[in-house]
C-alpha cells in the first residue's frame, strides 16, 4: 500500500519526525487512495452483475460506500490495513503502540456502526478489500448481496 516509502529513511520516519498533524494529513491521503480504488472495484462489479439502484456516500450514519435506499442495504468495503482484516493486516513493525490503538479504534467504530445501522433496520455488509481480488470473493460478496436484496423484495411483496 506505499505506507513505508522505499527510501532510505526507513520506516521509522512516519511516526517521530512528523508532528501529529502532518502525520494524520499523510494517512488521510492514503486512505482516501485505497478507499477510491477498492470503491471503483465494487463499482465494476456491480454494473458486470447488473445490479442496480444503489448510491456512493450517501448521507448515512457510519458513511457506508454504497446503499441501497429502497432495500435498506448498506455496503462498507473495509480496506485490509485501516480495518485490520485477521487474514491481510500487518503491524508495522515501528510505533507499534501507535498502529495498534489506529486500527483497534477504527475496528470499534466498525463495530458501532454495524451495530447502529442495523439497530436502524439497515442490513450491513462489510466487505473485505481483499475479497474483491478473487473470482470466488467477488462471487460470494454478489451472492450475499443479492440475497439480502432478494429477501427485501421478497418482504414488500408481502411473502
Ligand atoms: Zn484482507
Amino acid at each position: 500500500m506505499g505506507l513505508r516509502g522505499s527510501d532510505h529513511l526507513g520506516d521509522w520516519v512516519m511516526a517521530d519526525w512528523l508532528t501529529k498533524e502532518q502525520r494524520s494529513r499523510n494517512m488521510a491521503s492514503i486512505r482516501s487512495t485505497g478507499n477510491k480504488s477498492t470503491e471503483a472495484q465494487f463499482l465494476k462489479i456491480l454494473r458486470a452483475a447488473k445490479i442496480w439502484g444503489w448510491r456512493r456516500r450517501p448521507k448515512l450514519k457510519g458513511n457506508p460506500d454504497f446503499v441501497f435506499n429502497e432495500q435498506r442495504v448498506t455496503v462498507f468495503i473495509d480496506g485490509c490495513f485501516w480495518h485490520g482484516c485477521p487474514r491481510c493486516y500487518k503491524m508495522p513493525r515501528d510505533n507499534r503502540s501507535y498502529w495498534k490503538s489506529k486500527v483497534e479504534s477504527n475496528r470499534r467504530r466498525d463495530r458501532r456502526t454495524t451495530k447502529l445501522l442495523r439497530s436502524l433496520g439497515w442490513k450491513v455488509i462489510r466487505v473485505w478489500e481483499h475479497t474483491l481480488k478473487s473470482s470466488v470473493g467477488r462471487e460470494s460478496v454478489l451472492a450475499s448481496l443479492r440475497s439480502e436484496l432478494g429477501k427485501a423484495g421478497r418482504s414488500r411483496a408481502g411473502g
